[in-house]
């Protein structure tokens, strides 16, 4: 059996006060949710605050990046170390606005994947297709290719797959369930080609511009194990609802 993951993933969004502030709300409206693994991911100064604020709760925290190197002069980078020295589980790495505006590459990728799990640190491993890409028909070949490159040399413990269409990232335009699937069931198979049949046990969560409104349909796919939120995640109503997604 697979656990839902739901993770919500504040980008440059909200000060260490106003984290302090949705956590106070959130923490007990969701205390009683066993059955889905629910995942904070603030900006990096809100961090401390957000795992103080945690401990003890069914609520685990991740980072919205990391760097691969373990220390030195890399003027403004966070190591895997310092992330679980902070309170963090897990790690969001290869999201599309990192490899878009920082220019982060599959190798660069894979090298953040590798230093964080060697630090005992989960990834959240983001793969999706651009529009372009979707409507010329390369969607499955850029999902191989991110897999295949980021997953290099990587054992398949403590990795969680996340489907983020990049044209339905911050766009309210959201994967149909029977497309989520498709790209979700994809995504297994190729797993599987790496891994064997760990591919069973392998989260593979959808991103894009989920919300209270569609979260109930794209769970509902057999291949969708739990979703990353963006600006759903930012109201405590409506992550609350997402977190407390209704089985079909
Ligand atoms: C994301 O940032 O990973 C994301 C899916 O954002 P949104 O839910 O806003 O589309």
């Amino acid at each position: 059996m697979r656990k839902p993951f739901i993770a919500a993933n504040w980008k440059m969004n909200k000060t260490v006060s106003e984290t302090g502030e949705f956590l106070k709300e959130f923490i007990p409206v969701v205390k009683d949710v066993a059955a889905v693994e629910i995942v904070m991911a603030p900006p990096f100064t809100s961090l401390m605050t957000a795992a103080k604020s945690i401990k003890g709760t069914n609520i685990r925290l991740a980072s919205q990046n990391v760097f691969y190197e373990e220390k030195g002069a890399f003027t403004g980078e966070i190591s895997p170390a310092m992330l679980v020295d902070c309170g963090c589980t897990y790690v969001i790495v290869g999201h599309s606005e990192r490899r878009q505006y920082f220019k982060e590459t599959d190798e660069i990728i894979n090298k953040k994947i590798r230093a964080s799990k060697k630090n005992g640190l989960g990834v959240v491993f983001c793969v999706g297709e651009s529009l372009e890409d979707r409507e010329s028909g390369k969607t499955f070949d850029i999902l191989n290719r991110e897999i295949e490159n980021g997953l290099k040399d990587t054992a398949a413990d403590n990795i969680v797959v996340a489907y983020e269409p990049i044209w339905a990232i911050g766009t309210g335009r959201t994967a149909a369930p029977e497309q989520a699937q498709e790209a979700h069931a994809y995504i297994r198979d190729r797993i599987s080609v790496l891994y064997g049949n760990k591919a069973d046990e392998f989260r593979i969560i959808y991103g894009g511009s989920v919300t209270p409104e569609n979260v109930d349909s794209l769970m509902a796919c057999s291949d969708v194990d739990g979703a990353l939120v963006g600006g759903a995640s930012l109201k405590v109503e409506s992550f609350t609802r997402i977190v407390k997604f209704k089985k079909g």
